[in-house]
């Protein structure tokens, strides 16, 4: 039975969440979507939905329907894993799934917190910086979907909830759990039903969460999952475990599929283009998802018995991705691409594929949904983000990269 239910409101985070568990010991599966059958086995479950922009009714839904399957297989504490620059609108969706969780599940105050201080993000006086900058004033004003124009997390989330919010400070946080647990009774006795908690470094999120080893309840990005798995071993609930990140065997050939066409993935082609066959298809001449598909399958045979990785990319510069936008339509363009790849990435499985990298967030989904694959086993992390993980039913193992993440070589690095 799972100890630790995590309920991520995007498909990369939940990845993120669930590698961060497996570095600090507890097995993780993410399922993607909301789990329609027994939960698989692991010290925590991470269900993967689409709600960070969907109706906000929707949102709800989703994430009751997640929590109801958690809680049936077992799970003892909910996470409810949002984004570490606290993507959302000023209607939610962070707020209303969060207090429909609280009721749910009869809790009286949760901890929120977004920092990630590796990755940059601190919350210092309630306030979000992203690296040196305030959230307002990091780029994140400007999102197309989320636009986040304040800083200031104790405003954001009132504005999304009914219910009072209130901030645990540096200075309560610096002194460790005790005095954030002293904080959160007097916040709870004035009717606080959320907390802000401020985290500048790792021993925060760590005190943080040893302070809330008890609440049915967390919300935040993947650092304040860091102190949980401490608290499943300190109640024995959790064995220490040296090979959460253990998966089955990998067999059969390596192969990369890109269709991101963001800097660091044009970057990883560029250095595999020197090292391994790198076919590099051309969507703007070939406009057709099936004839790009063929091209691919015709150039790969008798290269993947070679034994090195093959890398096939429809990733292209700007001015080549805005011709083709512009001779389709920007969301046309899309999904001919990914449609294209799918196709490809099942060929290649076909053909004995047995460990796939998937380049780019929005090709990942087309290719998980077209391999059947419903969830991911956590395992060694590749580069910061981007886990090994085993796919199953397929028994296939997959790293799905989302466009900017892994360094140069990580296509390669990969496979080592
Ligand atoms: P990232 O994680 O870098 O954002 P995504 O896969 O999420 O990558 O998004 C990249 C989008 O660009 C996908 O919809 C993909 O189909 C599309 N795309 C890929 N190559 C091209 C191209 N040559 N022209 C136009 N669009 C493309």
């Amino acid at each position: 039975m799972p100890l630790l239910g995590c309920i991520a409101d995007d498909f990369t985070g939940a990845t993120d969440l669930a590698a961060m568990l497996v570095q600090n010991g507890m097995t993780a599966v993410q399922v993607i979507g909301v789990p329609d059958g027994p939960l698989p086995e692991a010290d925590a479950i991470v269900v993967a939905l689409k709600s960070r922009t969907a109706p906000v009714g929707e949102a709800v839904a989703q994430s009751l329907a997640a929590l109801d399957a958690l809680l049936a297989g077992g799970a003892t504490q909910i996470l409810q894993k949002v984004c570490s620059t606290f993507d959302s609108t000023a209607e939610g969706n962070i707020g209303p799934v969060a207090d429909a969780l609280m009721k749910r599940l009869g809790a009286s105050i949760a901890l929120v917190c977004p920092a990630f201080p590796t990755n940059g993000r601190t919350v210092y006086q309630g306030h979000l910086f992203v690296g040196d900058h305030l959230l307002n004033e990091s780029g994140m004003q400007n999102h197309p979907l989320t636009p986040m124009t304040d800083a200031n997390l104790v405003r954001v989330m009132a504005a999304q909830t009914p219910h009072g919010v209130g901030l645990i400070p540096f200075a309560t946080v610096e002194q460790g759990a005790s005095a954030i647990r002293r904080d959160i009774t007097a916040l709870t006795e004035r009717d606080r039903r959320y907390a802000i908690v401020d985290a500048v470094t790792d021993a925060h999120l760590m005190a943080m969460g040893e302070a809330a080893a008890r609440h049915p309840l967390l919300i935040g990005g993947s650092g304040i999952a860091m102190g949980l798995p401490e608290n499943f071993r300190g109640s024995k609930h959790l064995p220490p475990r040296r090979d959460a990140a253990s998966l089955p065997e990998a067999r059969g050939f390596c192969a990369v599929v890109a269709g991101s066409c963001s800097r660091a993935t044009l970057a990883q082609i560029g250095f595999a283009r020197d090292q391994v066959p790198t076919l590099e298809l051309d969507a703007l001449a070939t406009p057709d998802a099936e004839a790009l598909a063929q091209q691919a399958i015709a150039w790969s045979a008798g290269k993947l018995e070679q034994g090195r990785p093959i890398v096939i990319a429809a990733s292209a510069p700007p001015e080549k991705v805005a011709a083709l936008q512009a001779s389709l339509g920007r969301d046309a363009a899309g999904a001919l691409v990914e449609d294209a790849m799918a196709r490809i990435a099942q060929a290649l499985v076909a053909a004995g594929v047995g460990r796939l990298v998937v380049a780019g967030g929005e090709t990942s989904g087309a290719v998980v949904q077209a391999l059947g694959v419903r969830a991911l086993r956590i395992g060694r992390t590749i580069d910061p983000g981007v886990p090994w993980t085993f796919a199953e039913p397929t028994g296939l193992h997959l790293a799905l990269k989302s466009g900017n993440f892994g360094g140069r070589d990580f296509f390669l690095k990969a496979f080592a």
